[in-house]
Protein backbone atom coordinates (compact mmCIF):
# COMPACT_ATOMS: atom_id res chain seq x y z
CA UNK A 1 0.00 0.00 0.00
CA UNK A 2 1.59 3.23 -1.38
CA UNK A 3 1.42 6.00 1.15
CA UNK A 4 2.65 10.16 0.44
CA UNK A 5 2.09 12.74 1.99
CA UNK A 6 2.70 16.82 1.40
CA UNK A 7 4.31 18.52 4.62
CA UNK A 8 4.50 21.98 4.25
CA UNK A 9 6.40 24.18 7.05
CA UNK A 10 3.35 26.53 7.93
CA UNK A 11 5.40 29.70 8.63
CA UNK A 12 3.91 31.64 5.27
CA UNK A 13 1.20 30.69 2.34
CA UNK A 14 2.05 28.24 0.34
CA UNK A 15 4.28 29.27 -2.84
CA UNK A 16 4.57 28.39 -6.47
CA UNK A 17 7.53 25.45 -5.27
CA UNK A 18 5.55 24.31 -2.59
CA UNK A 19 2.27 23.93 -5.15
CA UNK A 20 4.85 21.59 -6.91
CA UNK A 21 5.81 19.46 -4.53
CA UNK A 22 1.68 19.21 -3.71
CA UNK A 23 1.12 18.20 -6.91
CA UNK A 24 3.62 15.87 -7.62
CA UNK A 25 3.55 14.08 -4.45
CA UNK A 26 -0.87 13.92 -4.86
CA UNK A 27 -0.33 12.68 -8.62
CA UNK A 28 1.81 9.78 -7.64
CA UNK A 29 -0.15 8.28 -4.85
CA UNK A 30 -3.15 8.64 -6.82
CA UNK A 31 -1.84 7.44 -9.69
CA UNK A 32 -0.89 4.35 -7.58
CA UNK A 33 -4.01 4.21 -5.66
CA UNK A 34 -1.91 5.26 -2.92
CA UNK A 35 -3.30 7.50 0.12
CA UNK A 36 -2.32 11.28 0.22
CA UNK A 37 -1.16 12.54 3.60
CA UNK A 38 -1.13 16.25 5.04
CA UNK A 39 1.17 17.13 7.86
CA UNK A 40 2.00 20.50 8.89
CA UNK A 41 5.72 20.92 9.86
CA UNK A 42 4.63 23.09 13.09
CA UNK A 43 7.78 22.73 15.32
CA UNK A 44 9.57 25.72 14.22
CA UNK A 45 6.75 27.79 17.09
CA UNK A 46 8.36 31.25 16.79
CA UNK A 47 7.40 31.06 12.62
CA UNK A 48 4.83 28.76 12.80
CA UNK A 49 1.30 31.04 12.59
CA UNK A 50 -2.35 30.21 12.54
CA UNK A 51 -3.06 32.73 9.58
CA UNK A 52 -0.44 30.49 7.31
CA UNK A 53 -1.88 27.02 8.00
CA UNK A 54 -5.48 28.15 7.07
CA UNK A 55 -4.51 29.60 4.24
CA UNK A 56 -2.19 26.88 3.19
CA UNK A 57 -5.51 24.59 3.59
CA UNK A 58 -7.38 26.89 1.34
CA UNK A 59 -4.88 26.67 -1.05
CA UNK A 60 -4.82 23.06 -1.82
CA UNK A 61 -8.71 22.99 -1.16
CA UNK A 62 -9.36 25.56 -3.81
CA UNK A 63 -6.99 23.32 -6.43
CA UNK A 64 -8.66 20.36 -5.42
CA UNK A 65 -5.66 18.56 -3.53
CA UNK A 66 -7.60 16.87 -1.15
CA UNK A 67 -5.46 14.94 1.18
CA UNK A 68 -6.83 11.77 3.34
CA UNK A 69 -7.46 11.58 7.09
CA UNK A 70 -7.45 14.35 9.34
CA UNK A 71 -4.83 16.95 9.21
CA UNK A 72 -1.40 15.78 10.88
CA UNK A 73 1.24 18.31 13.09
CA UNK A 74 4.42 17.57 13.84
CA UNK A 75 3.93 19.51 17.12
CA UNK A 76 2.12 15.97 17.93
CA UNK A 77 5.51 14.14 17.82
CA UNK A 78 7.31 15.59 20.07
CA UNK A 79 7.52 12.72 22.93
CA UNK A 80 8.67 10.47 19.91
CA UNK A 81 11.51 12.88 18.92
CA UNK A 82 12.96 12.74 22.69
CA UNK A 83 12.68 9.02 22.54
CA UNK A 84 14.67 8.75 19.76
CA UNK A 85 17.31 10.90 21.07
CA UNK A 86 17.30 8.98 24.21
CA UNK A 87 18.11 5.58 22.41
CA UNK A 88 20.94 7.50 20.21
CA UNK A 89 22.11 9.06 23.87
CA UNK A 90 21.73 5.34 25.42
CA UNK A 91 24.09 4.04 22.30
CA UNK A 92 26.59 6.98 22.84
CA UNK A 93 25.86 8.45 19.55
CA UNK A 94 25.34 12.23 20.45
CA UNK A 95 26.91 15.04 22.67
CA UNK A 96 25.64 18.87 23.78
CA UNK A 97 27.21 21.33 21.55
CA UNK A 98 27.55 24.43 23.17
CA UNK A 99 29.34 26.02 20.35
CA UNK A 100 28.40 29.57 19.29
CA UNK A 101 27.25 30.32 15.25
CA UNK A 102 30.45 32.89 15.13
CA UNK A 103 32.85 29.91 16.91
CA UNK A 104 31.55 27.63 13.60
CA UNK A 105 31.37 30.03 10.83
CA UNK A 106 33.66 28.82 7.70
CA UNK A 107 34.62 26.29 9.78
CA UNK A 108 33.40 23.57 7.08
CA UNK A 109 32.10 20.20 8.56
CA UNK A 110 31.63 20.58 12.38
CA UNK A 111 35.22 20.25 13.55
CA UNK A 112 34.47 18.41 16.67
CA UNK A 113 34.52 20.81 19.70
CA UNK A 114 31.90 19.41 22.10
CA UNK A 115 32.50 15.50 21.18
CA UNK A 116 33.58 14.85 24.75
CA UNK A 117 30.54 16.35 25.93
CA UNK A 118 28.09 13.55 26.37
CA UNK A 119 26.22 14.77 29.64
CA UNK A 120 23.97 18.21 28.89
CA UNK A 121 25.80 21.01 30.34
CA UNK A 122 23.84 23.61 32.60
CA UNK A 123 23.68 26.12 29.50
CA UNK A 124 21.17 24.99 26.80
CA UNK A 125 22.97 23.23 24.12
CA UNK A 126 22.22 21.29 20.92
CA UNK A 127 22.36 17.98 20.59
CA UNK A 128 24.69 16.40 17.61
CA UNK A 129 25.26 12.98 16.28
CA UNK A 130 27.91 11.64 15.74
CA UNK A 131 28.69 10.63 12.00
CA UNK A 132 31.13 8.23 10.68
CA UNK A 133 33.44 9.34 8.18
CA UNK A 134 31.65 6.54 5.07
CA UNK A 135 29.90 6.79 2.28
CA UNK A 136 26.16 6.40 2.72
CA UNK A 137 23.38 6.82 -0.29
CA UNK A 138 20.50 5.96 -1.90
CA UNK A 139 18.77 5.71 -4.98
CA UNK A 140 16.25 8.40 -5.89
CA UNK A 141 13.31 8.00 -8.32
CA UNK A 142 14.55 10.98 -10.57
CA UNK A 143 17.81 12.29 -9.87
CA UNK A 144 19.21 8.27 -9.57
CA UNK A 145 21.83 7.48 -7.26
CA UNK A 146 23.02 10.15 -4.48
CA UNK A 147 25.75 9.59 -2.41
CA UNK A 148 28.31 11.07 -0.10
CA UNK A 149 30.18 11.33 3.34
CA UNK A 150 28.27 12.79 5.40
CA UNK A 151 31.72 13.61 7.60
CA UNK A 152 33.14 15.88 4.82
CA UNK A 153 29.52 17.65 4.62
CA UNK A 154 28.19 18.89 7.83
CA UNK A 155 29.93 16.69 10.05
CA UNK A 156 28.07 15.64 13.14
CA UNK A 157 24.83 17.52 12.56
CA UNK A 158 22.35 18.76 15.21
CA UNK A 159 19.32 16.23 15.85
CA UNK A 160 17.97 18.62 18.50
CA UNK A 161 18.01 22.52 18.40
CA UNK A 162 19.23 23.97 21.53
CA UNK A 163 15.49 25.25 22.21
CA UNK A 164 14.39 21.78 22.44
CA UNK A 165 12.96 21.65 18.95
CA UNK A 166 13.86 18.80 17.26
CA UNK A 167 16.01 19.39 13.90
CA UNK A 168 14.39 18.94 10.45
CA UNK A 169 16.18 15.42 9.34
CA UNK A 170 15.24 13.48 12.96
CA UNK A 171 11.68 15.00 13.00
CA UNK A 172 10.67 14.06 9.50
CA UNK A 173 11.80 10.56 9.40
CA UNK A 174 10.03 10.11 13.05
CA UNK A 175 6.87 11.75 11.33
CA UNK A 176 6.90 9.57 8.17
CA UNK A 177 7.79 6.44 10.41
CA UNK A 178 4.58 7.17 12.38
CA UNK A 179 2.29 7.50 10.16
CA UNK A 180 3.09 4.99 7.42
CA UNK A 181 4.57 7.07 4.87
CA UNK A 182 6.19 5.10 2.15
CA UNK A 183 6.82 7.43 -0.56
CA UNK A 184 8.28 10.58 -0.17
CA UNK A 185 8.40 13.26 -3.25
CA UNK A 186 9.57 16.60 -2.39
CA UNK A 187 11.53 19.09 -3.74
CA UNK A 188 15.35 19.04 -4.75
CA UNK A 189 16.27 21.44 -2.56
CA UNK A 190 16.39 18.53 0.41
CA UNK A 191 18.36 16.19 -1.38
CA UNK A 192 21.41 16.64 0.35
CA UNK A 193 19.51 16.30 3.88
CA UNK A 194 18.06 12.72 2.51
CA UNK A 195 21.75 11.45 3.15
CA UNK A 196 21.56 12.97 7.02
CA UNK A 197 17.72 11.32 7.26
CA UNK A 198 18.73 7.97 5.67
CA UNK A 199 21.78 7.84 8.19
CA UNK A 200 19.35 8.31 10.81
CA UNK A 201 16.96 5.91 9.39
CA UNK A 202 19.49 2.88 9.09
CA UNK A 203 20.89 3.97 12.99
CA UNK A 204 17.04 3.54 14.19
CA UNK A 205 16.47 0.67 12.28
CA UNK A 206 13.23 2.08 10.73
CA UNK A 207 12.39 1.23 7.45
CA UNK A 208 13.35 3.74 4.77
CA UNK A 209 10.47 5.41 2.43
CA UNK A 210 11.53 5.44 -1.66
CA UNK A 211 12.47 9.16 -2.28
CA UNK A 212 11.27 10.87 -5.85
CA UNK A 213 12.89 14.52 -5.41
CA UNK A 214 11.45 16.90 -8.25
CA UNK A 215 12.83 20.14 -9.26
CA UNK A 216 12.93 23.26 -7.00
CA UNK A 217 11.32 26.55 -8.56
CA UNK A 218 13.48 29.58 -8.40
CA UNK A 219 13.01 33.36 -9.16
CA UNK A 220 15.11 34.90 -11.29
CA UNK A 221 18.36 35.33 -9.62
CA UNK A 222 18.69 31.75 -8.83
CA UNK A 223 17.61 31.91 -5.32
CA UNK A 224 15.12 29.34 -4.02
CA UNK A 225 11.78 31.09 -3.40
CA UNK A 226 10.60 31.34 0.48
CA UNK A 227 7.79 31.90 2.21
CA UNK A 228 8.61 35.01 2.51
CA UNK A 229 8.31 36.07 -1.06
CA UNK A 230 5.17 37.33 -1.07
CA UNK A 231 5.00 38.18 -4.57
CA UNK A 232 5.20 34.21 -5.25
CA UNK A 233 2.32 33.38 -2.74
CA UNK A 234 -0.47 31.41 -4.54
CA UNK A 235 -3.41 33.41 -6.22
CA UNK A 236 -6.42 31.17 -5.33
CA UNK A 237 -8.87 32.43 -7.52
CA UNK A 238 -7.26 30.86 -11.18
CA UNK A 239 -6.60 27.24 -9.50
CA UNK A 240 -6.69 25.97 -12.59
CA UNK A 241 -4.12 28.18 -14.46
CA UNK A 242 -1.99 27.83 -11.48
CA UNK A 243 -2.09 23.77 -11.85
CA UNK A 244 -0.94 23.68 -15.39
CA UNK A 245 1.83 25.66 -14.52
CA UNK A 246 2.99 23.26 -12.30
CA UNK A 247 1.90 20.28 -14.35
CA UNK A 248 4.10 22.06 -17.35
CA UNK A 249 7.11 22.23 -14.86
CA UNK A 250 6.58 18.29 -14.14
CA UNK A 251 6.82 17.78 -17.82
CA UNK A 252 3.35 17.33 -18.31
CA UNK A 253 1.21 18.66 -21.54
CA UNK A 254 -1.88 19.60 -20.17
CA UNK A 255 -4.30 21.49 -22.79
CA UNK A 256 -5.85 24.45 -21.94
CA UNK A 257 -9.46 23.54 -22.47
CA UNK A 258 -9.82 22.35 -18.36
CA UNK A 259 -12.73 24.81 -16.64
CA UNK A 260 -11.86 22.56 -13.17
CA UNK A 261 -9.64 21.51 -10.80
CA UNK A 262 -10.74 18.06 -10.35
CA UNK A 263 -11.07 17.59 -13.88
CA UNK A 264 -7.73 18.67 -15.05
CA UNK A 265 -6.08 16.43 -11.90
CA UNK A 266 -8.31 13.13 -13.11
CA UNK A 267 -6.40 13.95 -16.14
CA UNK A 268 -3.02 14.28 -14.80
CA UNK A 269 -3.46 11.06 -12.42
CA UNK A 270 -3.58 9.23 -15.54
CA UNK A 271 -1.18 10.47 -17.39
CA UNK A 272 1.14 11.04 -14.29
CA UNK A 273 4.69 9.18 -15.08
CA UNK A 274 7.15 10.53 -12.52
CA UNK A 275 10.19 9.63 -15.83
CA UNK A 276 9.01 12.93 -17.23
CA UNK A 277 9.89 15.07 -14.46
CA UNK A 278 12.93 16.76 -15.92
CA UNK A 279 15.72 15.53 -13.93
CA UNK A 280 17.29 18.59 -12.52
CA UNK A 281 17.28 20.38 -9.53
CA UNK A 282 16.15 23.67 -10.04
CA UNK A 283 14.02 25.12 -12.69
CA UNK A 284 14.81 29.01 -12.78
CA UNK A 285 11.89 31.38 -14.02
CA UNK A 286 8.22 31.03 -14.41
CA UNK A 287 7.01 28.44 -17.47
CA UNK A 288 4.20 30.63 -18.60
CA UNK A 289 1.57 28.90 -20.58
N1 LIG B 1 8.51 21.03 5.63
C1 LIG B 1 9.55 20.96 4.65
C2 LIG B 1 9.48 22.15 3.73
O1 LIG B 1 8.42 22.74 3.59
C3 LIG B 1 9.44 19.76 3.74
C4 LIG B 1 9.53 18.51 4.49
C5 LIG B 1 9.57 17.29 3.58
O2 LIG B 1 8.85 17.24 2.58
O3 LIG B 1 10.32 16.40 3.94
O4 LIG B 1 10.49 22.47 3.14
ZN1 LIG C 1 30.19 22.38 19.81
Amino acid sequence: MYVGRFAPTTSGPLHLGSLLAAVASYLDARSQDGQWLLRLDDIDEPRARAHAENTALTTLESHGLEWDGSVGRQSDHRDRYWEAIEELRKRDLIFYCTCSRSKLKNKGPYPGYCRTQRTPPSDPAAIRVLVPNQQIGFTDRIQGTVKSNLANKEGDFIVMRKESIAAYPLAVILDDDLTGVTDVVRGADLLENTLAQIYLIRTLGLDAPRYAHIPVFNQRNGIKLSKRDQAYAIDNRMPVLNLVSALHMLGMNPDEEYRDVHELLAWAITRWDILNVPRQVAITDFISV
